[in-house]
């Protein structure tokens, strides 16, 4: 037996310190917290992604009474993306979210951003990875209002995916 290790490179970043690209990229994905529908989880993710023409292609989660038929906003996004831009390769995603959830009914929008990074679902990283597997890597910005973390791609937050072998 032979133990082997995969090791990940992340930054840790103040989204003040990034180009005004990201910056903005960030914010697109903040502001699609305002456009989720989840009166169920209360929990209000948004997506934005860079084509490489420079447009954005957006997200938010959005929930159903059948929970399974649910899309959370990461596959939102990237499938808008590739409807609205065929073929065109993505750069970037940017993922914010607000937890609704901690303010009175009401209130939704007066709920701060998470302090931490979320990220993504295993599935909606497959789903990107895809997009990444065609057109190149698809770099993940994970905003925190008190710490963001920057991944260089989908495969790195998704090892031993189910194309790679
Ligand atoms: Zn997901």
């Amino acid at each position: 037996m032979k133990e082997k290790k995969i090791e990940i490179t992340y930054c840790s970043v103040d989204p003040a310190e990034l180009p005004v690209e990201d910056r903005e990229l960030i914010e697109k994905a903040k502001s699609m917290t305002y456009s989720s529908y989840a009166p169920y989880s209360r929990f209000c993710v948004g997506a934005a992604i860079r084509m490489a023409d420079g447009s954005i292609a957006c997200g938010s989660n959005q929930e159903n009474a059948a929970f399974p038929s649910s899309l959370c906003a990461e596959r939102t996004a990237c499938f808008h993306a590739s409807a609205t831009h065929p073929g065109m390769p993505m750069k970037k995603i940017a993922i914010a979210a607000r937890n609704i959830g901690i303010v009175p009914k009401g209130c939704e929008d007066s709920a701060p951003f998470q302090a931490k990074p979320i990220s993504p679902c295993g599935a909606c990283r497959q789903a990107l990875l895809e997009y990444e597997h065609l057109h190149g890597p698809i770099q993940v910005i994970l905003y925190g209002d008190e710490e963001s973390f920057i991944f260089p791609s989908v495969e790195s937050l998704l090892p031993f995916s189910f194309t790679n072998f």
